[in-house]
């Protein structure tokens, strides 16, 4: 019995032993799970501490900062250094949404479609806006956003980054600014000019305002380029391009086109109508004096008036009709303005007609030769003729010079014609001395185009050498227009041609710009008088005393003189009184055919001569007096 207790009790103690072993074990286990979890919390506290850490250097390091808003879109935290990177006081903006900070995002598309998309609780990226800080400077940011969700999914506001993007803004403005204006004048160039356009149209569509489209061509700026050099040109488009920004008001838009064009956008604004006295004042405003170097220089302008809405005018076709009537404006005598109308167009389009069927002219044999006779005024004699160039066209029928010269001269079509012209006169011209009559000069108009081309004295030697007439039978006109630009090489010229025999006469002669002074260095032999002058001389003052003078200055270098367009008996008493050598005009005879040429010629026809020579008036004596016009 006691054996068997004693069994039971050992069983016992054996069992409690081992319960106290495994309890030991397990309490141990449990020990050993709760430090390993102490040092596994202790752990992620470290590694949570230290992403916290870290992630406040780097918003402190970068330019960005981090920012969180509640459900209602107002601003609950900003870190990273906000106020002094973005310049503004935290406080200011906790509390607030972005746009009732910023209370101008809700008047751009780009602001009411960000409002739109957070309210739509979109994440949103690169929503740039600009902005005043603390300072009062204006500043652009950019941000980026992302909806919070709570763990039932319901939306519990946003958080994301935004950055300072001013220098970028501005840089971006700089380019866009260059790329749209011209460097120059820091006018709008073209392409502004279009945007500008666009925007004018479209408010002119909706408030029925008129616009209009000035197009600004500076008269005879290539002479000021040519002569004075570049530097001064550039000093004159400033000049122009400050002027027409000083007279025209901030909403106007002055652009440069090109070159001396400008353009200008005016719209009418509630009470200021546009009337002319807008383009009058432009004019003004550019025929100031501007001085270059040492000179005082007039430069004047042409312009040409589009007006948007009209009949005839299409909104793509404004800059275009502007130029249509600019262009008239140059033909009529620059210095004056013109508003586009459609019987331009028909002009113009005949320019576009004309320039097409003179590249056949010649190979078609279309154009013929009139000539003008020349007469002495002391004999009565014929002495020479003028060639005068017609076009004979099928369809257009007779062309006159003045319709299709200038735009031969602009093609560049005026060499072969010029050289054709050259040739068919010195033939003619030594046909009729070989028929027996007497032996006459003829001139022979050069534009300033063929001055240019090169081999020119070649060519006249070689149309002399073929036909066969001597030099001296030869005249060729020339127009002041050929001294304007760079004097030296013209005056090199001049004596080659010189040398080949022939004479040399200035055309038009007082109308252009020579500088009498030039007149010295240049072996002339005849000045023109201008038909100009000589229609007003007993009506005139004025152009009487240019007459006496060019007469007198002539006689003073040993020049001859001839007055053309003499189309009346006093004319003609007029300039024989006051010496003048010869004389050519409607007087005695228009331009004619060849055949009715030789008419003349055959009839021995001349002026009657002089019956009651009256006595000459004292003619200028020398050049001093002849400068002052
Ligand atoms: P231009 O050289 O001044 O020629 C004189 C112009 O005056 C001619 O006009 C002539 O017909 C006109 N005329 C002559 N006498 C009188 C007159 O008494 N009263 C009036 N009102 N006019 C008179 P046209 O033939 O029409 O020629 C016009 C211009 O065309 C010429 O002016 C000249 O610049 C140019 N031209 C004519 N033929 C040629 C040519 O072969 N080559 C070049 N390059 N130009 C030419
Ligand atoms: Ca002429
Ligand atoms: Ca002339």
């Amino acid at each position: 019995m006691s054996a068997a207790w004693i069994q039971a009790s050992s069983a016992r103690a054996q069992r409690i032993q081992t319960l106290v072993r495994k309890r030991t074990a397990d309490l141990k286990r449990i020990n050993r799970r709760l430090v390993d979890d102490m040092i596994a919390r202790e752990r992620t506290e470290k590694a949570l501490q230290h992403s916290e850490q870290r992630f406040r250097q780097l918003v402190s390091m970068s330019s960005d900062w981090y920012w969180e808003q509640d459900r209602d879109f107002r601003f609950t935290m900003v870190t990273g250094g906000f106020t002094e990177k973005a310049g503004i006081v935290l406080e200011r903006l906790l509390g607030r949404t972005r746009w009732e900070f910023i209370d101008s995002i809700p008047d751009s598309e780009a602001g009411r479609a960000h409002i739109a998309q957070v309210r739509a609780h979109q994440p949103f990226a690169n929503f740039e806006y600009q902005l005043r800080d603390d300072n009062g400077d204006t500043r652009w940011f950019c941000v980026n956003g992302q909806p919070v969700f709570d763990e039932h999914g319901g939306f519990a506001g946003y958080r994301g980054t935004g950055s300072d993007i001013t220098e970028r803004k501005l840089t971006e403005q700089r380019v866009h600014h260059v790329a749209q204006h011209d460097v120059l004048t820091g006018l709008p160039n073209r392409s502004l000019l279009q945007d500008r356009l666009s925007q004018a149209i479209a408010q002119s569509s909706r408030s029925g305002n008129p616009v209009w489209v000035m197009l600004i061509d500076l008269d005879r700026f290539k002479f000021v380029n040519d002569s004075m050099g570049h530097k001064a040109g550039d000093v004159l488009l400033m000049t122009v391009a400050a002027r027409l920004r000083a007279c025209l008001r901030d909403s106007d838009t002055v652009a440069r086109l090109s070159g001396d064009e400008f353009v200008v956008l005016v719209s009418e604004h509630g009470e200021q109508q546009l009337t002319p006295a807008i383009v009058e004042r432009v004019m003004n405003a550019v025929a100031q004096p501007v001085l270059l170097g040492t000179k005082e220089f007039f430069v004047t302008c042409s312009i040409g008036v589009s007006v948007y809405p009209s009949e005839s005018t299409p909104a793509d076709e404004l800059i275009e009709h502007a130029d249509i009537a600019m262009y008239r404006a140059k033909k009529l005598g620059r210095n004056n303005f013109q508003f586009y109308s459609p019987a331009m167009n028909e002009e113009s389009l005949e320019r576009v007609r004309i320039e097409g069927a003179l590249r056949n002219a010649l190979e078609r044999d279309e154009f013929v030769l009139y000539y003008q006779p020349q007469l002495d005024m002391k004999t009565g004699k014929i002495v020479g003729m003028e060639a005068l160039i017609r076009w004979q066209h099928p369809e257009l029928g007779m062309v006159p010079p003045g319709r299709f010269v200038s735009i031969a001269e602009e093609t560049g079509l005026i060499v072969p014609i010029g050289a054709w012209v050259m040739r068919t006169a010195c033939a003619q011209n030594k046909a009729w001395q070989d028929a027996g009559f007497d032996k006459l000069r003829v001139a022979v108009n050069l534009s300033a185009r063929q001055f240019g081309a090169p081999d020119l004295v070649e060519d006249i030697a070689a149309v002399l050498a073929d036909t066969g007439l001597e030099p001296k039978y030869l005249e060729i006109e020339l127009t002041e227009s050929l001294f304007m630009s760079d004097i030296t090489p013209a005056v090199e010229l001049l004596h080659r041609m010189k040398a080949l025999g022939v004479n040399l006469s200035i055309d038009d002669f007082g109308t252009g710009y020579s500088s009498l002074s030039y007149l010295s260095r240049f072996p002339i032999d005849v000045l023109k008088i201008d038909r100009s002058f000589v229609a007003d001389i007993t009506r005139d003052a004025n152009d009487e005393a240019i007459v006496t003078s060019i007469i007198a200055l002539a006689h003073n270098l040993k020049l001859a003189v001839i007055a053309e367009g003499v189309e009346t008996g006093e004319q003609l008493d007029y300039l024989r009184r006051h010496g003048c050598d010869e004389m050519q005009g409607y007087y005695f005879s228009r331009p004619v055919p060849a055949l009715e040429f030789e008419q003349l010629l055959r009839e021995g026809r001349g002026l009657r001569p002089h019956e009651t020579i009256a006595p000459a008036e004292p003619a200028i004596a020398d050049g001093g007096a002849a400068n002052s016009y």
